[in-house]
């Protein structure tokens, strides 16, 4: 068992609580990423269960185990860290054998590890190579063969792609997601990217402020985002937030009138709908053409409603002028309704 919990866990640096109070189930074998902006605690969630870093207040156990006061050696934990350091001195094949040399692994059993690892991620021709005569994408694969040949059940991954050009990323991302599905492993990865977090996790932590504000799949995450917040984080262009009040049951904002949820007379509410689920050229709300960017596959509008803006997915071919007016719906199922003192989400009835 390889399940990793958090209870009630803080993390303190000086004065300044960097992680409130986290309670956090990863499964066994799940593909966990931990997503938020920079400075929202995502490192140093990490590194309290690296055992890098003492908590100040709760627990951290793998599987049945209790390890919040184990140093990082007793924890079982293999790591791939932002700066993945693979050492200058030492072979391609020597950096992959590091963590199953310091086990103690016998040697026949180290060769054909770090023979597997490197199939894996095609670094066989370059064993025998020194990291200055790699590329930077291979020397990431050398760090990242370098966790996985370790037969530890939970696998750190702190950005590990961040140092990559797109392409190759975008390469990287598919194949450390093959990875996983062959041998899936408690995986616990890091990233501010929005794009990999929808791609490679099983859940998506999203943090802010040293808390998880949303924890889900993907697709739910991205659907009914729980906040402002969270609609703005994930997706590219964001979710769009329109404001209205709302009376007899129709929600009036600068621009459109539409049926407002039951139960929300006399409220303040952001009309919430991703660029991609407007129609365009009929519907409640009445638009302006800003912008109109082709960008092959569609074609992007920002369209003027009101005193606001909003980002519409057009087809490709899609043709229009700029101060063109235009009539746009949101598809109703789509539409997701916003408190707007709070940023909540209001509830979805059932
Ligand atoms: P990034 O994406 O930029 O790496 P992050 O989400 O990983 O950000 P953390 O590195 O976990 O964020 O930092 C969380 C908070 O704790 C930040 O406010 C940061 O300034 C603070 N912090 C991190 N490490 C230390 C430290 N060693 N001493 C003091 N404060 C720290």
């Amino acid at each position: 068992m390889a399940s990793v919990t958090f209870e009630s866990m803080r993390k303190l640096y000086g004065k300044t609580l960097a992680l409130k109070s986290i309670d956090l189930i990863i499964r066994d074998g799940e593909f966990m990423v931990l997503l938020g902006p920079s400075g929202c605690g995502k490192t140093t969630l990490l590194r309290c269960l690296a055992g890098l870093e003492r908590i100040d207040g709760g627990t951290v156990r793998i599987g049945d185990q209790d390890v919040s006061d184990l140093p990082p050696r007793d924890r079982n934990i293999a790591m791939v860290f932002q700066s993945y350091a693979v050492f200058p001195h030492m072979t391609v094949f020597d950096n992959i054998a590091f963590g199953l040399r310091m086990r103690k692994t016998p040697k026949a059993d180290i060769d054909r590890r770090v023979r597997e690892g490197a199939a894996l991620l095609q670094l066989e021709p370059f064993l025998s190579r020194y990291p200055a005569q790699l590329s930077g994408g291979q020397r990431q694969r050398v760090a990242v063969a370098r966790a996985l040949v370790t037969d530890s059940p939970v696998l750190l991954m702190d950005e590990p792609l961040s140092n990559l050009d797109a392409l190759l990323r975008l390469h990287a991302r598919a194949e450390l997601k093959r990875l996983h599905s062959e041998v899936p492993r408690t995986t616990v990865y890091v990233t501010h990217d929005q794009v990999e977090a929808l791609s490679m996790g099983d859940r998506i932590a999203v943090m802010r402020d040293g808390e998880i504000v949303q924890l889900d799949a993907p697709g739910v995450i991205y659907d009914r985002p729980a906040s402002v917040f969270v609609g703005s984080f994930i997706g590219s262009p964001p979710m769009n937030f329109l404001r209205c009040v709302t009376r007899d049951r129709t929600a009036v904002g600068d621009g459109f009138e539409i049926d407002a949820p039951s139960g929300t007379d006399g409220r303040t509410l952001l009309l919430g709908i991703r660029p991609e689920n407007i129609r365009i050229g009929e519907g409640p709300i009445n638009g302006t053409i800003v912008v109109v960017e082709p960008l092959g596959s569609h074609t992007l509008l920002t369209v003027r409603v009101g005193t606001e803006t909003m980002k519409v997915v057009a087809p490709a071919d899609f043709t229009a002028r700029p101060n063109e007016q235009m009539r746009f719906a949101p598809d109703p199922h789509k539409i997701r309704w916003m408190d707007e003192p709070t940023g909540r989400a209001l509830p979805v009835p059932q």
